[in-house]
């Protein structure tokens, strides 16, 4: 099959590699479409620890299942689905205590074992998730975004009829807007230092956009970090109305750091929660997309054949893009 392989940091290759074969309690799917996140540029330029190359990147695959391993009971052969990448063992005790994101084991599809920018991809049974019929297949590439956002306001719970602040107009930033706005949390304002992203945020998701110098003063109880930039999380950090909850989102580099003022803290009672990748979350966000289709399917604004990598990657480099797809059944 035709897959992309980061063989060193920085270095991509479009090559022909053998077909995977199901293990057992696995299937293969036959990848429709594999989403570009921040996660990948990252696992790309080496960042994310150059052990795990040569690696095959793409961890948010929908596709058909094409072929089913020993012991696997749920799926046939003919079946759509989603995937969710995580990989938790089962047996460590965040695992055991139903915290799985946070397992010691914690592993991802398309991050520390082969994914799905590649015509086929081994995945467990236990990772699928069935679409079902007359699923809006033009969104399914949204699961596991979705999912990871489902967690993050898992995670805040925001109460409807109030304002909300969404540092960062990236893929994130929009659908955690849009999904903010479905659960009538608003007005909503996205935070973005680039005119393009804001534009793309203002027409895809309804909320106002619009720069941290114009958002310098303004004040929120909910307030999202979804740019991983120290920066935008001391403003949005700033942001926080007094009693008010902000959400760190973002990726920052695990070597940033930010100051932060424990009085106010302290004095305004503030709630900073974290989120971490997907718990329990792919249900709720392939029903989200069934209902709310015509609403989230605009953010896929660009789909590449495997054979266009390079462009796609520039693409997502250059901020011009909210969702951008790989589709290896279109070109090779
Ligand atoms: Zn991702
Ligand atoms: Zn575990």
């Amino acid at each position: 099959m035709h897959a992309v392989v980061v063989e060193a940091p920085d270095r991509l290759a479009v090559t022909q590699v053998p077909d995977p074969a199901p293990a057992s309690g696995g299937v293969v799917i036959a990848v429709r479409a594999c989403g570009i996140c921040g996660t990948d540029l990252h696992l790309v330029a080496g960042d994310l620890g150059a052990d795990r190359l040569p690696l095959i990147p793409g961890h948010e695959p929908y596709g058909e299942v094409v072929a089913v391993g020993a012991e696997v009971g749920g799926y046939a052969v003919g079946d759509l689905v989603a995937v969710d990448p995580s990989l938790h063992c089962g047996r460590c005790v965040p695992c055991r205590r139903g915290q799985g994101n946070m397992c010691l084991r914690w592993g991802a599809i398309g991050a520390t074992r082969p994914g799905a920018w590649a015509q086929f991809t081994a995945v467990p049974e236990a990772n699928l998730y069935r679409l079902p019929e007359s699923f809006p297949l033009e969104a399914a590439p949204l699961a596991e975004p979705v999912a990871c956002a489902v967690r993050g306001l898992h995670r805040l719970n925001p109460r409807p009829d109030e304002p909300a602040i969404v540092f960062g107009a990236g893929t994130m930033g929009l659908i955690l807007a849009i999904m903010l706005d479905l659960r009538g949390v608003g007005p909503v304002t996205v935070v973005d230092v680039n005119p393009a992203r804001r534009e793309l945020a203002e027409r895809l998701t309804g909320a106002r956009a619009c720069d941290p110098e114009e958002a310098a003063h303004l004040r929120a109880p909910w307030v999202i970090e979804a740019t991983g930039s120290p920066r935008a999380f001391a403003q949005a950090l700033d942001s926080v109305a007094r009693a008010g909850h902000l959400l760190v989102f973002g990726v920052a580099s695990p070597q940033a750091t930010a100051t932060v003022s424990p009085y106010r803290i302290y004095a305004d009672e503030l709630t900073i929660v974290g989120s971490m990748a997907i718990l329990n979350s792919f249900p709720p966000a392939i029903d989200v997309i069934r209902r709310h289709a015509a609403r989230l399917a605009p953010l896929i604004t660009d789909g590449f054949g495997l054979d266009r990598i390079e462009d796609a990657l520039a693409l997502v480099r250059s901020g011009r893009t909210v969702k951008t797809v790989l589709t290896p059944e279109a070109g090779r």
